[in-house]
């Protein structure tokens, strides 16, 4: 496995690399949901890059860009592991060159849900995306579905701007528990991580009354809210139940759904989702 860091030593070990070539963009802190994604890179790709940057756009507070956990040494060992040929891990300046001044304007996509609970993330995720697709102009590259809206914005992008990039979407990987596994989840204390399996049982209890023929899309939404409820450590952020093509909120359910929310324990923001395909 070979590392490079900057746009130059990418552009020449791509041109010694044969193709097809799948991409996996991450943030780092990797764990068995990225693995997923190289996998299932590995096994479609003949060169497969991983890109480990955590993106300073696509966040809005400064101190959750610093909080965010890093751990190159650790990553790199993971990545080669999961099969991994080609890690392009650069500095900011690398990815924003002095006098950088263009951003990728996303549309209605990405404007509820997450678009809505963090102004600017979607494009400040779209814009690194596009950087990245320009810089390693993969045939194919892997997102995973934990990050539903995110994967429906870079895919409607990818469209709009005829990036040859196809995009892939991945299951969301879990631990025994349902927790979906995220490298925030790194930031809480074993009390804060066992509490936090309440987002799992909630998306559940609301899938369990959708399939048994709830109509009303809000009564969907409160029962998960209810469950969110009886967990004093979760502070729930919003919960939705949307037309999984638009994101646009429900009113009565007749096909498929996406189940989402967001939610803090012990200070840390967390997703999930659950797709219900009616
Ligand atoms: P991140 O490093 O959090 O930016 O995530 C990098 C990629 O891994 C994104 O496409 C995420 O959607 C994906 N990912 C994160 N967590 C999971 C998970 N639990 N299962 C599958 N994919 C995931």
């Amino acid at each position: 496995m070979q590392v490079v860091r900057t746009r130059a030593e990418l552009r020449a070990a791509l041109a010694a690399s044969p193709r097809p070539v799948g991409l996996v963009p991450t943030m780092g802190w990797l764990h068995a949901g990225h693995v997923s994604l190289a996998e299932r890179a590995r096994s479609e790709s003949a060169t497969v890059v991983m890109s480990v940057f955590v993106n300073p756009r696509q966040f809005g507070e400064a101190r959750d860009y610093e909080l965010y956990p890093r751990n190159e040494a650790r990553d790199l060992a993971t990545a080669e592991a999961a099969g991994v040929d080609l890690v392009f891990a650069p500095g900011v300046d690398e990815v924003y060159p002095p006098g950088f001044d263009t951003v990728v304007s996303v549309g209605a996509i990405a404007r509820p849900l997450e678009g809505a609970a963090r102004p600017g993330h979607f494009a400040g995720v779209a814009t690194v995306v596009a950087i990245l697709f320009a810089l390693v102009g993969a045939e194919r590259a892997y997102f995973g579905l934990k990050d539903y809206q995110q994967v429906a914005v870079i895919r409607r992008m990818a469209l709009d701007l005829a990036l040859p990039t196809q995009v892939v979407p991945c299951p969301t990987v879990r631990e025994p528990d349902g927790l979906a596994l995220s490298s925030r989840n790194a930031r809480l204390s074993a009390d804060g991580r066992a509490r936090a399996a309440v987002l799992h049982r909630a998306l559940a209890a609301g899938a369990a009354l959708a399939r048994s023929g709830e109509r009303s899309a809000e009564a969907v939404r409160a029962a998960v809210r209810a469950v969110l409820a009886g967990e004093p450590a979760a502070e729930t952020e919003y919960v939705s139940a949307a037309d999984p093509d638009t994101l646009a909120e429900l009113e009565a359910i007749g096909g498929p759904v996406l189940l989402s929310l967001a939610a803090r324990v012990e200070g840390v923001r967390l997703i999930d989702n659950e797709l219900l395909t009616g």
